[in-house]
């Protein structure tokens, strides 16, 4: 019945199976009615790929290959100390066969692993001479690998600028920036709540911080915070960085 079903696919496809339908008949789905059928026709294209080549005797040997007798299949069971013939035999393949790259094919793309974990899975099923060139081939063809391998762009970090690398007294070239929103309660009326924002300058040579409060985030709060930074630390001689964001753009004018 197997040679039948496989004579019939090879038949209908001009000596040539479509994709699709060696799939089928290599991944049978343990539910389906067809599974011994699938089995038999799975044997018949082993018998088929082992006629295709003659394999070398030193091959045949190291591998302690033996031939089914009900069946002619050549089977060997690889290179396990103790041969069991029942349980771990299995079918030799020629890797230029196609029955070879659809079996490394479909143990590869079970989990997209490496050459050694494709030809593990590769090898519960059959054989195959040169199987990790085979394997290898597949691997490195395969598209969702390559995706995964690929390289990813490595981002180049500017240049510091010439103040925090330069010696300098402390807040002499400053940065600011705020941070918040917070909830507060008013400290007269206790049960109004408020919203400040704290405020840091920095220190762009020593990285020293000077944290404030302030109640809003007009020119004027900035103003007030500013006024009680300069009277402890001393005027900066130049703000940078963040100090450009757009609600201290008022702060000069304000100031004037
Ligand atoms: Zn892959």
């Amino acid at each position: 019945m197997g040679a039948t079903r496989a004579m019939e696919l090879l038949h209908t496809s001009g000596g040539r199976l479509s994709k699709a339908s060696w799939s089928g008949l290599l991944s049978p789905k343990p539910s389906s009615h067809h599974l011994t059928k699938r089995e038999d026709a799975l044997r018949d294209l082993f018998l088929a790929a082992q006629k295709e080549v003659t394999l070398p005797d030193t091959t045949l040997s190291r591998l302690a290959v033996v031939k089914e007798e009900s069946t002619g299949l050549l089977l060997c069971g690889g290179r396990f100390q103790i041969f069991n013939e029942e349980k771990t035999a299995v079918p030799i393949l020629p890797c230029t066969s196609w029955v070879s790259t659809l079996l490394a094919q479909e143990a590869h793309k079970a989990n997209h692993e490496e050459i050694a974990g494709t030809l593990l899975r590769m090898r519960r099923k059959a054989w195959v001479v040169r199987g990790r060139k085979l394997a290898q081939k597949i691997v490195d063809n395969c598209v969702t690998c390559r995706r995964l391998r690929a390289r990813r762009c490595q981002q180049i970090m500017s240049d510091l600028p010439s103040e925090r690398i330069t010696p300098a007294n402390p807040f002499e070239y400053t940065t600011v920036d705020l941070f918040g929103p917070y909830e507060v309660k008013d400290e007269v009326r206790k049960k109004v709540k408020l919203k400040v924002w704290g405020i840091v300058f920095c220190c762009m040579a020593s990285r020293a911080m000077h944290t404030d409060l302030v109640s809003d985030q007009s020119a004027e709060g900035f103003l007030l915070a500013y006024q009680r930074f300069t009277a402890l630390r001393g005027h900066p001689r130049k703000f940078l960085g963040s100090a450009l964001g757009t609600i201290f753009t008022g702060a000069p004018t304000g100031s004037a």
